[in-house]
């Protein structure tokens, strides 16, 4: 058995088919929505249906969300079980339309760190350990 001497920890996606983690660094990550070809509504995470048309087939996959704007955010002081606390939690207006909820990274955990209208980026990062030592990966957004 290798499995401790692997130098990397094994990394593994909260959730499926959320964003993409670039496989080189001349990539950038993206989250994975989709559009609507007849109204041009766009969703996150990807629907298949549009709600505005109520009509299947019409939503195609789009890559998004590689920035956003800081539309509020909080403090949170008590975190669930496998996260650091203090953290920030914001809502982050993309410009492609979706409002998307996703923790804050490479600031200080203060109110005084973030505005609302401040430009982030997105990152994808260790959101946490799992029980076998995991490391489960995630979206955050990064002030630029
Ligand atoms: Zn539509």
């Amino acid at each position: 058995m290798t499995v401790k001497e692997d130098k990397d920890a094994k990394q593994k996606p909260f959730a499926e088919g959320l964003f993409y983690q670039p496989t080189s660094s001349s990539e950038k990550p993206h989250l994975i929505g989709s559009k609507c070809s007849v109204c041009g509504y766009v969703s996150f995470p990807k629907t298949t249906v549009c709600p505005i048309c109520i009509k299947e087939g019409t939503m195609n996959e789009v890559a998004l969300g590689t920035k956003g704007k800081i539309n509020s955010f909080t403090i949170a002081r008590v975190a669930p079980q496998g996260f650091e606390a203090p953290y920030i939690a914001a809502s982050v207006d993309l410009p492609e339309g979706p409002r998307v909820f996703a923790m804050i990274t490479g600031c200080e955990p203060l109110e005084e760190a973030l505005e609302i209208g401040t430009e982030a980026e997105l990152v994808i990062e260790k959101l946490r350990e799992d029980e076998e030592g995991n490391e489960v990966i995630g979206y955050k957004f990064r002030p630029v």
